[in-house]
């Protein structure tokens, strides 16, 4: 609240004109205005003080018009008039003063800090849906000793199809049909550039940089031509593995992927191997883990068969070896298991997520709520 302002001050009539006369009323005036400037507080404070002094109905100045100099006799009127203008003069200025008052100490208290009040909220990022599913995968595996390997995204045909025994002309090739480079007709087939359909590609570099023995799991994108729908993406992601050592057989991929499987989904969930084909592998096999939201009665997840499709695997193709036999991979002495799996896939089933598109689409209303 604002101190109450002073308004006793009433402009008296004058007694007579004389110099000491003027000099007294001018001094209370002024008086009164500086104490009642200086008790204005607030923009309302304000209104009211320029009001009382410059109202033109009823206020101060009118009423010293009036009073002090419409009173005054004919031959005191020229130099009372001068007076009373500096007196006008004065009072607008005092009313001024303080509106600068005011109105300065409105801007302070704007710029002032509160420290009580709750802070700017910044949005945080967090890992998007993929990301974090292919990093619980490759954590699993880092958890068993393997180390963590990458490549380019454009590969040669070589490493992308014929060191993976995929030979020109396969059909093989026809599963994993993709995108090359435009303009390399002049270059050999095998060093023509395309968008890596497999993170497979790894497997092969990663032997002709290391003998063996090898650990390796190799998280990454990767292109086929395929058409998008809600289960299809001609980009999507991958995370493979590769084993090579002495004595590695079927037993230990197994066991490898069981146990995997166990720490990504549950210890709960049962695996099952079914017979496939891939070129790079033989034997190779499906994996099929029991559902881990139903545990196998049926549900939407597992399409009502209580088993979930997500992994590829084999032993590596000795022809793969082949390859790669003068780092130290003669295929007559070591042996080696490899697998790969879809990672929208796998976090499509973690998730509950119908639409694989979702997760290109970059709608914050999606991807928040993996935050
Ligand atoms: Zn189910």
């Amino acid at each position: 609240m604002a101190a109450e302002v002073s308004t006793t001050y009433t402009v008296p009539k004058l007694e007579d004109y004389s110099a000491a006369a003027l000099d007294r009323a001018a001094a209370e005036l002024q008086s009164a205005l500086e104490q009642e400037a200086g008790a204005v507080q607030t923009e309302a404070d304000h209104k009211n003080f320029r009001d009382r002094w410059m109202a033109r109905k009823n206020g101060i100045l009118t009423q010293i018009n009036d009073l002090w100099l419409k009173a005054a006799p004919n031959e005191a009127k020229r130099e009372v008039g001068r007076w009373v203008n500096e007196l006008k003069i004065f009072v607008e200025q005092q009313i001024e003063k303080v509106q600068a008052r005011i109105s300065g100490g409105a801007q302070v208290s704007a710029d002032k800090l509160d420290v009580t009040l709750p802070g700017t909220r910044r949005p945080l990022g967090a890992e998007h849906p993929v990301i974090k599913t292919m990093n619980d995968i490759v954590n699993v595996f880092r958890a068993m000793g393997y180390s963590v390997g990458t490549g380019p995204e454009i590969e040669t045909d070589y490493y992308n199809f014929e060191s993976l025994n995929f030979p020109p002309n396969h059909p093989a090739r026809d599963t994993q049909d993709t995108l090359f480079i435009a303009g390399q007709e002049s270059k050999p087939q095998r060093e023509r550039l395309l968008l890596r359909t497999h993170t497979s590609p790894v497997q092969i570099r990663t032997m002709e940089r290391q003998p063996p023995p090898v650990r390796v799991v190799i998280p990454g994108k990767v292109h086929r031509s395929d058409t998008a729908d809600a289960t299809h993406s001609p980009v999507f992601h991958q995370v493979e593995g590769l084993a090579v050592d002495n004595d590695i057989t079927f037993c230990d991929l197994k066991g490898t992927l069981d146990h995997a499987m166990k720490a990504l989904f549950g210890s709960d969930v049962k695996t099952r191997f079914f017979p496939s084909f891939f070129p790079f592998t033989e034997p190779s096999a499906d994996v099929a883990v029991s559902c881990f939201k139903c545990g196998g009665k049926g549900c939407r997840i597992c399409k009502q068969g209580g088993w979930i499709e997500l992994l590829g695997c084999g032993m590596v193709d000795p022809n793969v070896f082949e390859f790669v036999k003068g780092n130290g991979y003669d295929p007559a002495k070591i042996s080696g298991f490899a697998f790969g799996m879809g990672v929208e896939r796998i976090a499509m089933c973690m998730y509950e997520i119908d639409d694989i598109q979702l997760f290109y689409q970059g709608d914050i209303r999606f991807l928040e709520q993996f935050a």
